[in-house]
């Protein structure tokens, strides 16, 4: 064993009250592309960060039917959890969990059996749409057999009961959308109030949520990042592992599940 994932070991195994911070690095294994690493989205097509952007959304119906029609090719819809989360859900089965807070839209952490509460998703859900113009809720699978059905760019159907018109989105958080203030608030004080703050499969490149990791390190939690590559957060880690979540996960928690 290497002398940090070691360290990493010791860290985790002490800690009463571990904070898991996720990114779309947890979900790759479950076949879900992240957008940053090797074989990213965005690193393969540069330009489709555009319709992830919301001003661009909710301009321009092009970029809405096209975002409509790679919500329903997701590959999230058929997706297992991995053993990279079950490996997080052990900590909640030993007791040892504070929060997940995820960056992830998926909904693969409550697939792997945690509690709701125990996760916060700060960039929302793809399981969810919203009406950009009355906040109209439904399940996303819903609004997607209208777009089956022939709707390239649906509506929303409480506004058009008023005779208005609400452009739809799915309830996550796109570039340029603010992020909900309780949601992110109940994120920071996750991280501030564990004993170790284990990052998973991110960047650490998307703000505010990145900010986890400084602030869970200056309130003096012990701070270990797993991924597959190096992030802008390593400074503030006590000990960084490089490699496959799928096997890191599990050999750093103890989870013996295959
Ligand atoms: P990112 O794409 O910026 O970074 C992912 C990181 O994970 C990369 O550094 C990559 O090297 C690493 N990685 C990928 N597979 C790995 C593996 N098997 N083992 C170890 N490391 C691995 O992702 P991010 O930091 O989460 O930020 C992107 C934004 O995109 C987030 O806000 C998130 O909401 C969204 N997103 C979510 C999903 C999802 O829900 N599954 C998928 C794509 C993007």
């Amino acid at each position: 064993m290497s002398p940090e994932l070691e360290l990493a070991k010791q860290l985790i195994g002490a800690a009463g009250r571990v904070t898991v911070f996720t990114g779309a690095g947890i979900s790759t294994e479950s076949g879900i592309p992240d957008f940053r690493g090797p074989n990213g989205v965005w690193t393969r097509n540069p330009a489709a960060e555009k319709t992830a952007t919301l001003q661009n959304y909710l301009a321009d119906p092009d970029v809405r039917r096209l975002a409509w029609q790679n919500r329903l090719r997701s590959p999230a819809w058929d997706a297992q959890p991995n053993r990279g989360h079950r490996a997080i859900y052990e900590l909640e089965r030993q007791g040892r969990l504070n929060a997940v807070v995820t960056q992830n839209i998926d909904g693969l952490h409550q697939r792997a059996g945690h509690q709701p509460q125990h996760v916060i998703e700060v960039h929302g859900t793809m399981h969810w749409s919203r009406c950009w113009t009355c906040d109209d809720r439904r399940p996303m699978q819903e609004t997607l057999q209208r777009v089956r059905a022939g709707e390239a760019d649906p509506h929303c159907l409480a506004c058009a009961a008023r005779g208005e018109t609400g452009v739809l989105k799915s309830d996550t958080v796109s570039f340029g959308q603010s992020l909900v203030p309780e949601v992110i608030d109940a994120a920071m004080q996750a991280a501030e109030e564990c004993d170790v703050l284990l990052a998973a499969g991110s960047s650490l490149s998307v703000f505010p949520a990145a900010n986890l990791v400084p602030r869970a390190r200056a309130s003096g939690a012990g701070v270990v990042i797993v991924n597959g590559e190096p992030t802008g957060m390593d400074r503030f880690a006590d000990v960084v592992l490089l490699g496959p979540l799928g096997e890191l996960l599990p050999e750093l928690i103890g989870s013996t599940s295959p």
